[in-house]
């Protein structure tokens, strides 16, 4: 009956640990599945130990088959600490891993050497009970080769069961899973010692590692198959990543590039050649805006622009934020290209500023920037000026000429107000004919003169809208001074009554408020009209 146990315990385990080994390799996703498949691989070679064991019949036969038997025991519990310290996000030195490994292979040439110097297995010999098996007689060595896999095993359960209270759900159901798989070996190992204490040494009728290795590949297959030990989740998320139309850029915490998905490679060429690991100033393109300022970098936004061969920009928008885990620190940088969401805007902005006829501000732009301009000579002490220009009996320009040809006219108005004025005086288009200006300067003279100018640069221009006419127009220009700090209104307001007096006293002219003494009548009959 135990042998019928035994021999079913040999051959499941085999069976479990190549099917789980097959499953994983074709399905697992996750990279911490590496170490799992050695792990795997050294379960079979020792289930393979088992199943030669239990064919042989001579002491050659066992000793060969103790050989591979220990080969896998001597790996399974470093590959299964190796795989539990990888999956539960546990910082190992490389080297306490290539001691590990080290150690296990000598333990394994030890095995391998047995024959010669009879430190592991001193000989074979046969049970004195019914059936009669042949057994191993333990060398001085025999209880090290056995109780390392056991160490690491051990090693491997406190590191799970460090991790257990901190996760919740499915990664916590897996990672007991992995308890119990590694539990389970330790256990049969100590019914053995147990065993060994009572019935002695040469008795094998406690014999139950193969059973639990049987357990571990049924644990195991459970662990991968119903809780995705090796989900999709990790790929489906590189896949993702690949296939974002935003650049994506992955450094570890100083500013070394571990990943670059498609979009980030099209957009710094560089990450194509460079190697994992170098530094971003390796990276030729990258923007300026991104360099140095890690310490700050958290949820930041940054904008860039850039420039291509033919001056043309292309704007981008950066999401910059920290990956913290346990082991590293990282760095995520999502680029998203802007520059038609930028350009869009700046039309969106341009049209809402300006006149679409003349080109030049509205009057809603107009006011919008008149209070800075207005502060800053308050600040500067210097007077501000307000002129409104309007062309004279502009109507009968477009009774004459059309309505197009009036339109010419305004635009070419337009464009010799602009021309003759400095460029950090504020020109809107006021009304149909009529323009404003907001002007600053230390003294009247300079803004006389200005004035006079632009009526004489009018007066003199020529517009050719209407073959083989030449339109002629000339304007009235009304002026207000202020020195305080008033609503905009009401120096807009007296430059209208001076330009009202202007044209009431025979137009093509300046007015300057404040010139003349019978103003106030004028504006009386302003605003009456
Ligand atoms: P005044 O010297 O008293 O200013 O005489 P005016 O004819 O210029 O004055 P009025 O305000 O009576 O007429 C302005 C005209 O300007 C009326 C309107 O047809 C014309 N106008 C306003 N906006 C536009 C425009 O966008 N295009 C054209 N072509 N004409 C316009
Ligand atoms: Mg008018
Ligand atoms: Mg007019």
């Amino acid at each position: 009956m135990l042998d019928f146990f035994l021999q079913f315990a040999i051959i499941l385990a085999f069976a479990m640990s190549a099917f789980v080994g097959v499953v994983t390799l074709y399905y697992g996703q996750s990279e911490k599945k590496n170490n799992f498949l050695l792990c795997i691989l050294s379960m079979l070679l020792f289930s393979l130990g088992y199943m030669l064991e239990m064919m042989g019949n001579s002491a050659g036969e066992l000793l060969a088959a103790q050989k591979v038997l220990h080969t896998g025991s001597s790996f399974v519990g470093v590959f299964m600490l190796f795989f539990v310290v990888d999956f539960c996000d546990i910082k190992m030195p490389n080297a306490a891993k290539g001691a590990l490994v080290v150690l296990s292979t000598a333990i394994t040439v030890l095995v391998w050497t047995t024959g010669t110097h009879h430190l592991v297995i001193a000989t074979y010999a046969r049970t004195s009970r019914m059936p009669a098996y042949l057994y191993p007689v333990p060398g001085i060595m025999y209880y090290v080769v056995h109780v390392y896999p056991m160490l690491c095993l051990a090693a491997s359960a406190v590191a799970i069961c460090t991790k257990i209270p901190k996760h919740k759900g499915n990664q916590r159901r897996k990672l007991n899973i992995i308890l119990l798989c590694v539990l389970t070996p330790i256990l049969a190992e100590l019914i053995c010692v147990i065993g060994m204490v009572f019935l002695g040494a040469n008795e094998r009728s406690v014999y139950y590692t193969p059973h639990s290795l049987a357990i571990m590949g049924v644990l195991l297959f459970i662990g991968v198959i119903r809780f995705d030990m090796f989900d999709i989740v990790p790929q489906a998320t590189m896949q993702a990543i690949d296939a974002i139309a935003e650049a994506y850029v992955l450094l570890d915490e100083r500013l070394r590039l571990l990943y670059a998905n498609p979009a980030a490679r099209a957009l710094f060429p560089d990450t194509e050649h460079l190697e994992k690991g170098a530094h971003i100033t390796k990276i030729r393109d990258w923007p300026r805006e991104l360099l140095g300022i890690q310490r700050s970098w958290d949820k930041r936004v940054v904008d860039f622009a850039r420039q291509d061969a033919n001056g043309v920009f292309s704007h981008y928008r950066v999401s910059l934020s920290s990956v913290t885990s346990r082991r590293s620190n990282a760095w995520v940088v999502l680029i998203q290209d802007v520059t038609a969401s930028v350009n869009l805007m700046r039309r969106l902005e341009e049209a809402a500023y300006t006149d679409t006829l003349t080109e030049i501000y509205n009057r809603r732009h107009f006011t919008e920037l008149a209070l800075p301009t207005i502060d800053k000579a308050m600040r500067d002490k210097i007077s501000y000026y307000v002129m409104i220009l309007d062309l004279d009996f502009f109507k009968r320009v477009n009774d004459e000429h059309g309505h197009l040809a009036g339109d010419a006219v305004l635009k070419m108005t337009a464009a010799k107000i602009k021309n003759t004025i400095r460029s950090y005086d504020l020109l809107a288009r006021y009304g149909g004919e009529e323009f404003i200006l907001l002007l600053t300067s230390s003294d009247d003279n300079g803004i006389r003169t200005l004035a006079e100018r632009i009526r004489r640069n009018i007066e003199e221009a020529e517009c050719d809208a209407v073959p083989g006419i030449t339109i002629r127009v000339t304007c009235s220009i009304g002026v207000a001074r202020c020195d305080v700090k008033v609503p905009l209104e009401e120096i807009t307001e007296k430059a209208d009554k001076a330009l009202y007096w202007a044209k009431e006293h025979g137009r093509n002219q300046v007015h300057f408020a404040g010139d003349m003494e019978n103003e106030a009548e004028c504006a009386i009959e302003s605003a009456q009209l």
